[in-house]
């Protein structure tokens, strides 16, 4: 294996084995751009000395091959007495780890190759202090010398001469700091400071590889999610000097603007200075277009190199660069980091130019940059005090008057009032005032706690986990650190991009992009902004490279009509149990308390005409494209009271000798409904087969109600969909009633429904019999949630709020299961059922309605499995429409 790759032998291709640093300094030497020579350690040599903790054993002589043909190249040998080759060694990995490694310069001074370096340069104190710098950088980052200690003594140096800046101090007064810094190192580290070019060079080396395993590398790793066995390459590069007089200097630059995405002139540049002079600020930079007066020769050549990078990236590049009396030098590109909305720009910019394609287009923004796009944002936060922080929840920016139950939230928003809602932790119960507020928060519960699913399948800003904040909500009250308490009408701002709390108000200012997406604001008219415009064709782009369609998860007609305007082609999935709560919910009570036949015909006869009507709306607002209804699912105990509030009730009647027959039958039916896994008990069909009668009248409203919309020259396209199947026998029953009720129906209206029926995959044991269950369904949806819970065995209730912060933490998964598909264990399972099933039925139609179905990085994967089409709540099908047409092309 090589080790070791000359500047000119690599290329930006090269990225995994040279770092991206490498790579694109290789890719600029074959440009023939003016970048030093010098040459890339791999980062497979960097991943056999961390395996093995020594470096391999061809790397020495590789190493000493390529040192030899630099040094001819030069003319010059790394720390000649008399004129010495000095050389940078910095780390660079794959992924751009900005400050997180280490780098050493100026290797090759010793005692006596500063003095070559003196009388070359012309200038002593340019050498001294070129020398000290290496001790300094040396002997913290290759001997592990504490920093501070060589600050100080450099703070004291410039005390002693009554100076403040580090260039006031002379080349005697550097020189004595390099003795200084030289005793330094030998009390702390233990040994001198070496002296021997080839040495320092080798430790330096050592030194790079090691900091790929520092605290901090590893930390930053774990939050960019760069997996931690990639290892760093290594940039042995010559020196060129920035700080030799006026006529030498250093900046960064942009292609375009990093903003905008405009084309001009965008950098910086610091005369008489090196690279670390600009980043710590001693000195202020000048535009770079200043630099034309300054040096015109460099400037001209300067946009000229920039013109050929765009051109041959593609792309915006950054750039840093050093001007040596008078000679530019290249000393590194990448393709720049960008706003979301440049991105966007850029983008389009480049497709216009003829630079790029659509497909590639489409690769150079992101959904998660779309998303970002959408979220209203805070102004000027910094006014107003900030009072805690919570988990970002579900993105974006809410103020509004602090309420602490439901009720409070629905009235007060009746009557015109913007009101965050508060809850230590919300329920099923909370529906009605969440859906009134204009953000949500909570004190306890993470990601994927009710408050937080429930607010991000809503669009709706939520923080919660804010465990500062005591929340009282029998006192409608809560307690913020320092102990100030915000009463209820109180004014506060929430942002679910941050999870910050803050008291008082925050100006919002809307997302242009979501008012295009309603149609609010159109491309192409004469006010459309650049950025809705780039969006427009940037989307339009997706839709035609897509072969995934894209579904909502949407229960009512304004969700489904919101869902339509933002691009969803039908629901795929209908929540039918979000119909049954509100002033519902005492029906479906009486339908579970029912002791007698007649009684449940009773419910079941009050309850159909109200689901009927749900879904004439549903079918209406969906007109022409499909609508799955999933037949009802929660646990049943959440259409009960709570059992302590109950047993409080029956107690207190019982001491009064108070007529309390009704809460006693009540309570005794809550103990007996009573589980102690409500999420692996009486749901979905299995309370459809237990309850006689429910399912039947939920499939006669659909049927009823498609009828109808038939009649009215509708054309409505309803799916059946039964949820927590595990064996095809359960589907049999459930759909033998289904079809007998669909026929009825058929014959009464004297309609053709073509109803189809179909079942959600969300246990382990129905994705691994999917073979069989797709004898009874015509279509599959991929119900991820309940599949990933059952798959890891994760309450996807608790587990976020309990350990998987320690579970990120160790990195033994970068991010949450129900946020991004488990491809391995997860997505193993959905690829066997889709397979299975259309072994078994080759026109089965194949989705997914859980949560995954709106996360990038899972549509890609539902893509490569082959499913027709994701659904997700409406406010990300913007970004599930990008990224099916990314992954398509
Ligand atoms: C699922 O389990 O993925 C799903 C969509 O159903 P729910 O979230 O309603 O359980
Ligand atoms: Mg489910």
């Amino acid at each position: 294996m090589k080790f070791v790759y000359d500047f000119t032998e690599g290329n930006k291709d090269l990225k995994d084995l040279l770092g991206g640093k490498g790579a694109n300094l290789a890719e600029m030497t074959n440009l023939g751009l003016p970048v030093p020579p010098g040459f890339t350690i791999t980062t497979e040599a960097c991943k056999v000395y961390l395996d093995s903790g020594d470096a391999p054993a061809a790397l020495r002589d590789e190493v000493t091959a390529h040192l030899v043909a630099l040094e001819e190249k030069m003319g010059k040998k790394l720390g000649q007495a008399d004129d010495p080759l000095l050389v940078s060694v910095r780390s660079g990995a794959k992924f751009s780890m900005p400050g997180m490694m280490d780098t050493v310069l100026n290797i090759g001074l010793s005692d006596k190759s500063v003095q070559g370096l003196a009388k070359q340069a012309g200038d002593d104190r340019f050498a001294w202090d070129s020398y000290r710098r290496l001790i300094q950088m040396f002997g913290k980052t290759v001997l592990g010398v504490d920093g501070d200690l060589f600050e100080e003594a450099l703070e004291a140096a410039k005390a002693a001469k009554k100076v403040v800046v580090d260039t006031e101090l002379e080349a005697a007064d550097l020189k004595k700091l390099v003795t200084k810094f030289k005793k330094i190192v030998k009390t702390e580290a233990g040994r001198d400071f070496p002296q021997d070019p080839r040495e320092q060079m080798d430790l330096a080396i050592h030194a790079v590889f090691d900091s790929w395993n520092t605290d901090r590398a590893k930390l930053y790793r774990r939050q960019e999610r760069i997996p931690g066995d990639l290892g760093t390459a290594v940039n042995v590069c010559s020196m060129v000097f920035g700080n030799l007089g006026p006529d030498s200097g250093t900046g960064v630059a942009f292609t375009r603007d990093p903003a905008s995405g405009h084309q001009g002139v965008y950098g910086d540049y610091l005369q008489n200075a090196q690279g670390e002079d600009v980043v710590a600020g001693i000195r202020n930079t000048v535009p770079l277009a200043e630099l034309e007066s300054i040096d015109k020769k460099s400037y001209d050549q300067l946009m000229q190199i920039m013109e050929t990078l765009e051109n041959h990236y593609k792309d915006l590049c950054d750039i840093e660069f050093t001007i040596e009396r008078g000679q530019l030098w290249m000393l590194q590109t990448r393709v720049g980091k960008r706003t979301a909305g440049a991105a966007f720009r850029i983008a389009t910019q480049l497709v216009d130019q003829g630079l790029i394609d659509e497909a590639e287009a489409l690769q150079r923004v992101t959904g998660a940059q779309l998303a970002q796009l959408m979220f209203p944002r805070f102004d000027d936060e910094a006014k107003v005090a900030q009072v805690g922080r919570g988990i970002a929840a579900s993105p974006g920016a809410a103020v509004g008057k602090a309420v602490f139950d439901s009720y409070t939230a629905v009235k007060w928003s009746r009557s015109g009032e913007k009101v965050i809602l508060v809850r230590r932790e919300t329920n099923p119960d909370d529906l009605d005032g969440m859906i009134a507020a204009e953000g949500i928060l909570t004190s306890r519960g993470g990601k994927t706690s009710h408050a937080a699913v429930v607010a991000r399948g809503m669009g709706k800003t939520c923080v919660c986990g804010a465990e500062e904040l005591e929340v009282d909500t029998k006192r409608r009250r809560m307690t913020v650190p320092g102990g100030h308490v915000v009463e209820e009408g109180d004014l506060i701002s929430i942002d679910g991009s941050s999870g910050k709390v803050y008291l008082g108000e925050v100006p919002v200012v809307p997302s242009p992009v979501v008012e295009y997406f309603e149609g609010r604001m159109h491309a192409g008219a004469q006010d459309a902004d650049e950025l809705v415009e780039a969006v427009h064709r940037i989307m339009a782009f997706a839709d035609r490279k897509r072969r995934l369609r894209v579904r909502a998860n949407a229960d009512n007609a304004e969700d489904a009509l919101r869902a339509r305007r933002f691009g969803a082609q039908g629901i795929g999935l209908c929540r039918t149990e979000h119909m049954f709560l509100g002033d519902r919910r005492e029906l479906v009570e009486r339908l579970i308390l029912a002791d007698t036949e007649a009684e449940r015909e009773d419910s079941l006869k009050a309850l159909l005409p109200l689901q009927k009507q749900d879904f004439v709306e549903l079918f209406s607002a969906m007109d022409g494209l499909p609508v799955t209804v999933r037949l009802l699912d929660p646990p049943l105990h959440e259409f009960l009271p709570d059992i302590t509030e109950l047993s409080v009730r029956v107690a207190l009647a019982e001491s009064r000798q108070e007529p309390h027959e009704n809460e006693l039958r009540l309570l005794q039916a809550v103990h007996r409904l009573h589980e102690q896994n409500p999420m692996l008990g009486l749901r979905g069909v299995r309370l459809g087969l237990v309850i006689p009668g429910l399912f039947t009248m939920q499939v006669r409203a659909i049927a009823e109600a498609a009828a109808e919309r038939k009649n009215a020259k509708g054309d409505p396209r309803a799916e059946i969909m039964i949820p927590l199947v595990g064996t095809v026998q359960e589907l049999e029953i459930v759909r033998e009633e289904a079809d007998e009720v669909i026929a009825e129906v058929e014959a009464a209206t004297g309609t053709s429904l073509k109803l189809s029926i179909g079942t959600m995959i969300e246990l382990p044991r129905a994705a691994l019999t999917a073979g069989q269950i797709a004898e009874a369904a015509e279509f599959f949806s991929f119900g991820t949630n309940d599949l990933t819970q059952t798959v890891w065995g994760f309450s996807r209730d608790d587990v976020e709020a309990s350990f998987f912060t320690a579970y990120l933490e160790k990195g033994i998964f970068g991010v949450s299961p129900f946020e991004t598909i488990d491809k391995d264990g997860v997505g193993s399972l959905v690829k066997l059922a889709a397979e299975a099933g259309r072994a078994t039925r080759p026109d089965l139609k194949l989705g997914v309605c859980g949560e995954h179905g709106g996360d990038p990085e899972s549509v890609h994967f539902f893509h490569e499995v082959g499913l027709d089409y994701v659904s997700c709540s409406p406010f990300r099908i913007p970004v599930a429409r990008l990224e099916a047409g990314r992954a398509a092309s």
